[in-house]
């Protein structure tokens, strides 16, 4: 993953010069204090810097474009401390392209009723301040968060921090490339989708190369790199002993350490976050790739199998909103049901490739037969899921925009063992309840590949949507059909009517 030890998030506080010099001074020292403060309560993943008092339109449009010119600038966070008229502020928003937050605070948390007059009010008007900038930002249809109260109350921090991990996320989207070897597996309609949209919409590129140019990088590995991966294999997974050191299948684990050493040494040669590829192109390729997939997407790299590359953009998307968060992020697919009436359950999984960020287990390394691909037996890990709250998301090309679809679950330990499945699997019950989740899933065109998370909620997704302009639907715990449908009705209308002004320059 890469380094966000130099990405900050910018604080702009408003005013302007109606109030006096002393009183100027006195805002500044609180912005000061409340960058800080936020900054050094271990609840926002990244620092908040204070960048500047906005008192003139020049001022506001200068830091603006400062803003878009800066490198670690990941988002910016807008607080009207006191009065700001908000014309001041039309040339500077027009121009801003980063992710915005508007923190409706206050420098005090509480109303000092004894002392308090005039001079106090007018340190201290963000209340009507920030309504002045909210009417100006939605009359001019401005995307953005909007966290409300005291700015040492944990749980406002928190919110900042929601939104600060999908302004990470966006910000690792731009200019990121995803590289797939092989097209789509053929005739599989969710899986495509239109990349020069997609590049222009959410700021990724994603180009092919031929399985070849891969098969070049991994025929070049040594023979030194391929026994040390081995040993760390041994040394982190239960190792099948057929597969040991001596053992008679112990060259398919020499020749899946070869596949994860060239993929890696590919995706990095490119400056790739992520890849797909496809059972049905895999020349030169001895085996599809299993362990390799798997522990690079623990690394950080997005992937969606069978040319997938709009799930690969999005495991990486979610992979980043999660950093340093307990749990993980995979590559999902919804395999097969449990029908029992009352106990439905789904069991998620693919034909090797699931992340084991999402496991307390330790893997077992495994080699089976795949009776998809005509290849060798290819290695993978295999284990099971950790229980707890969940979600899956979806991101589907609908033609005319982008959807991003989450639906809450509800992982649990498998209720017996499945001795005889050779793939890691989760195991869950999703929200409201399967028939409706279903239902609802199907009828929003959902795919049947996902991203699975433990660590991300409805709020970071709803965010990132949000800074994205995805459509976003959620089924959960309130999804009632009827009102459900109803909804996505009117969400084509408005994304489609949306699309089209767009395109028009409307
Ligand atoms: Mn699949």
């Amino acid at each position: 993953m890469n380094e966000t030890s130099n990405l900050r998030i910018w604080l702009i506080v408003g005013s302007q010069h109606l109030y006096g010099t002393q009183a100027l001074q006195e805002v500044e020292a609180h912005a000061h204090q409340v960058a800080s403060g936020l900054s050094e309560s271990g609840n926002i993943l990244l620092p908040i810097s204070y960048h500047g008092l906005a008192t003139t339109p020049e001022d506001i449009h200068r830091m603006c474009l400062e803003a878009n010119a800066s490198h670690t600038c990941i988002g910016v966070i807008l607080w009207m401390h006191t009065f700001s008229p908000a014309k001041m502020w039309i040339n500077g928003l027009k121009i801003l392209r980063k992710p915005l937050l508007h923190l409706h605070t206050q420098f005090n948390r509480d109303i000092p009723w004894g002392t308090i007059d005039m001079d106090f009010m007018n340190l201290n008007q963000s209340a009507h301040g920030d309504r002045e900038l909210g009417h100006l930002m939605t009359r001019m249809g401005i995307n953005r968060a909007i966290v409300v109260g005291h700015w040492r109350q944990p749980e406002v921090q928190q919110q900042i921090d929601v939104w600060c991990r999908a302004a990470l996320a966006w910000h690792d989207w731009q200019g990121a490339r995803f590289v797939r070897f092989g097209d789509n597996m053929r005739q599989v309609a969710v899986t495509e989708g239109d990349k020069v949209e997609a590049e222009y919409r959410l700021g990724f590129s994603v180009n092919t190369h031929g399985v070849g140019d891969l098969v070049k990088e991994i025929s070049a590995v040594s023979e030194k790199e391929i026994h040390e991966c081995c040993e760390l294999y041994d040394a982190l997974y239960r190792l099948q002993p057929e597969l040991r050191k001596g053992g008679a299948k112990h060259a398919s684990l020499q020749e899946a350490a070869r596949i994860e050493l060239g993929l890696r040494k590919f995706l990095q040669q490119g400056g790739y976050k992520g890849f797909t590829d496809t059972f049905e192109d895999l020349h030169g390729l001895k085996q599809l790739p299993g362990i390799a997939v798997q522990r690079l997407m623990q690394e950080g790299y997005g992937f969606g199998a069978e040319g997938d590359w709009k799930t690969a953009a999005l495991v990486r998307a979610m992979k980043v909103m999660a950093i340093g968060l307990p749990g993980g992020n995979s590559f999902m697919e919804d395999y097969t049901y449990h029908l029992e009436p009352g106990n439905e359950l789904v069991l998620g999984a693919h034909m090797l490739e699931v992340c084991p960020s999402i496991t307390d287990q330790q893997p077992s390394c495994e080699v089976h037969p795949l009776h998809i691909g005509g290849k060798d037996d290819p290695v993978r890990l295999v284990f099971n899921a950790a229980p707890g709250p969940a979600l899956n998301a979806s991101l589907v090309d609908m033609g005319n925009h982008f959807r991003l679809l989450v639906n809450e679950v509800e992982a649990i330990r498998p209720p017996q063992s499945l001795p005889k499945l050779p793939v890691a699997r989760a195991v869950w019950k999703p929200y409201p309840n399967f028939q409706t989740a279903c239902a609802a899933w199907i009828l929003a065109g959902g795919a049947h590949h996902t991203c699975f998370s433990q660590n991300l909620t409805q709020a970071h997704l709803r965010g990132f949507a949000t800074i994205a302009g995805l459509e976003y639907v959620a089924i959960d715990q309130q999804t009632q059909f009827e009102n459900f449908a109803e909804q996505l009705r009117w969400k084509e209308l408005y994304y489609g009517l949306k699309g089209m002004l767009q395109k028009s320059g409307i």
